[in-house]
């Protein structure tokens, strides 16, 4: 029987002397799950890894309530990738590409020219939050470091890395303000923020996959006084559910719905972070507009 893959982990961690942070994860199992329906080729897997990787180092940086949404759509092979990650480190991701299992493009090849998004969605309010820039950047981390920079203001750095068995990914942040004080102290941190991000250049791809978060931060943090925290859970899991398919169909109207029940008997839709079916027959079409069209009455009726 094959080894059961470790849980995927969030640890974040910052030095004791410096306004300097960080993230490390490792999707772990959570990197299994997430494609168990799927088939990419070797270069979109890894693509989607990272991607996935890196929307959870992105949630983690942020005080939030919802969902994450970082979307890269280009005119290249790739044409779309969608990863989402909750507050609680639930995460999902999906590629959609045109590439046969024998390719090999280069990062430029599979993006092209595009735009990343990141979408930060409140669960239980409207608001919401958007930041977009076009795809600069010779790979993935370097596209993201360019949102840091535009979006945020915030200097980061970011290592990412995946293959078919692992993802993984650690993030370096420099945050406003500076905790020691005196002459000095400035250069002192720019020095120490060059030794960290020489730290994670130098850190081979290898070393990220291992799983090993001590290491890894060890690596990156030298001899400067470094307090790692305590790992959180990131898992895989699918926000899809007949409610929310529902208000699709809905929106799509019922005249849609029902050519395409003519046509096919049945209406299919499936999920395409997860492959769960959903199943409308006749009746069940004719139920989900007659529902609308109810609460649409009632709501007349208080106006
Ligand atoms: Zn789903």
């Amino acid at each position: 029987m094959a080894e059961r893959p470790a849980p995927g982990e969030l640890r974040r961690f910052l030095l004791e002397s410096q306004p300097l942070r960080g993230n490390w994860v490792h999707l772990g199992g959570a990197w299994h799950e997430l494609r168990a329906h799927a088939h990419y080729p070797p270069p979109v897997e890894e693509l989607l890894g990272e991607f996935a990787t890196a929307a959870v180092l992105l949630a983690a940086t942020l005080k939030f309530e919802g969902t994450l949404t970082l979307q890269l759509a280009g005119d290249g092979r790739v044409r779309l990738l969608v990863a989402q990650c909750s507050d609680n480190f639930k995460v999902r991701a999906v590629a959609h590409h045109d590439i046969a299992a024998d390719e090999l493009p280069n990062f430029a090849a599979l993006v092209g020219e595009g735009r990343l998004t990141v979408t930060v969605q409140s669960e239980t309010t409207t608001a919401r939050y958007q930041g977009i820039v076009p795809l600069a950047g010779a790979n993935l981390a370097a596209c993201l470091e360019n949102y840091f920079a535009s979006s945020e203001q915030l200097p980061t750095r970011l290592l990412l890395a995946a293959d078919a068995q692992q993802a993984a990914g650690l993030l370096l942040q420099k945050l406003p303000g500076q905790s020691a004080s005196g002459e000095g102290a400035g250069a002192q941190l720019q020095q120490t923020w060059e030794e960290l991000q020489s730290g994670l250049m130098a850190m081979p791809a290898a070393s990220l996959l291992s799983g090993d978060a001590e290491q890894a931060v060890r690596q990156v943090a030298g001899e400067h006084d470094c307090r790692l925290f305590a790992p959180t859970l990131v898992s895989f899991s699918c926000r899809c559910s007949a409610q929310r398919v529902a208000d699709v169909l809905r929106s799509l109207g019922v005249e849609e719905a029902r050519a395409t029940l003519a046509e096919q008997g049945v209406l299919l839709v499936q999920c395409e972070f997860c492959n769960r079916e959903y199943r409308y027959d006749a009746v069940d079409v004719e139920q989900l507009f007659a529902d609308e069209a109810n609460l649409q009455q009632g709501s007349d009726s208080v106006n």
